[in-house]
């Protein structure tokens, strides 16, 4: 595997904590609302939503038209999953939708060695990138709150461009802009179908941030896999 000249990063749950733990996020933030559920237990209101939720982003209109918006996905999300319950109250969707929105956006945590792996090869001499998907107002929060985007040399955001992951374009256009040729890139992210998979097809090296140790599902072949950010370090310093 040749040496890259560019690492690109993915952002959410790559160098940041974001939408890992879903199903436990839900049943820990139902129980709030038990009183309001019209004698619903929480805990199957919660595995109701986690699992229209599931079919949510199963759907591709569904991702392609909510996927810069999260609050407003579950809103829908709540309420389908009300749907199937039988729960018929006009208000607790939009509500619950919105707290928990905020709720998770606290609890965002940045990777500890994501800063530490980041400025290392920088001074290292490869050039760096984030490539993510999702909207430009939630992408640049997050770069901003955990000062990232100063410690890479090209940020591109799916809806700034109009193209994202796995579509080859997103790659191609990154590459373009970062003047760097595709077999000299690497893309270190932590879903096989977007980041590892996708960058593959527009000829970059796909390396695999499995924190989880969990096996690669069939059909995937990363070229790397990394359990922490920092073995970059260890591979490339
Ligand atoms: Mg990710």
């Amino acid at each position: 595997m040749p040496r890259p000249q560019l690492i690109v990063f993915d952002l959410d749950d790559t160098l940041i904590a974001a939408y890992g733990a879903r199903a436990q996020a839900w049943a820990s933030f139902i129980p709030r609302y038990a009183d309001r559920l019209g004698g619903r237990r929480p805990a199957d209101v919660a595995a109701a939503i986690d699992d229209a939720a599931g079919k949510f982003w199963a759907d591709h209109g569904n991702l392609h038209r909510h996927r810069f918006d999260m609050t407003a996905a579950r809103r829908s999300i709540v309420g389908a999953a009300f749907a199937t319950l039988r729960f018929d109250d006009h208000d607790l969707p939009e509500e619950i939708a919105e707290a928990f929105s905020r709720d998770r956006e606290a609890a965002y945590r940045l990777h500890e060695d994501a800063q530490p792996t980041l400025d290392r090869l920088r001074s290292a001499g490869f050039r760096l990138a984030i490539l993510t998907n999702g909207g430009t107002r939630s992408q640049r929060a997050k770069l901003e709150r955990f000062d990232l985007a100063r410690r890479v040399d090209h940020i591109q955001i799916e809806e700034e461009v109009g193209v994202g992951k796995p579509d080859r374009q997103a790659f191609d256009k990154m590459l373009r802009a970062s003047g760097c040729q595709a077999a000299g890139a690497w893309m270190v992210g932590d879903r096989l179908d977007w980041d590892v998979r996708g960058s593959q097809s527009a000829g970059m090296v796909g390396v695999w941030y499995n924190p989880a140790n969990e096996p690669a599902a069939a059909g995937f072949r990363p070229d790397l896999v990394i359990g922490r950010l920092a073995h970059l370090i260890d591979r490339l310093v």
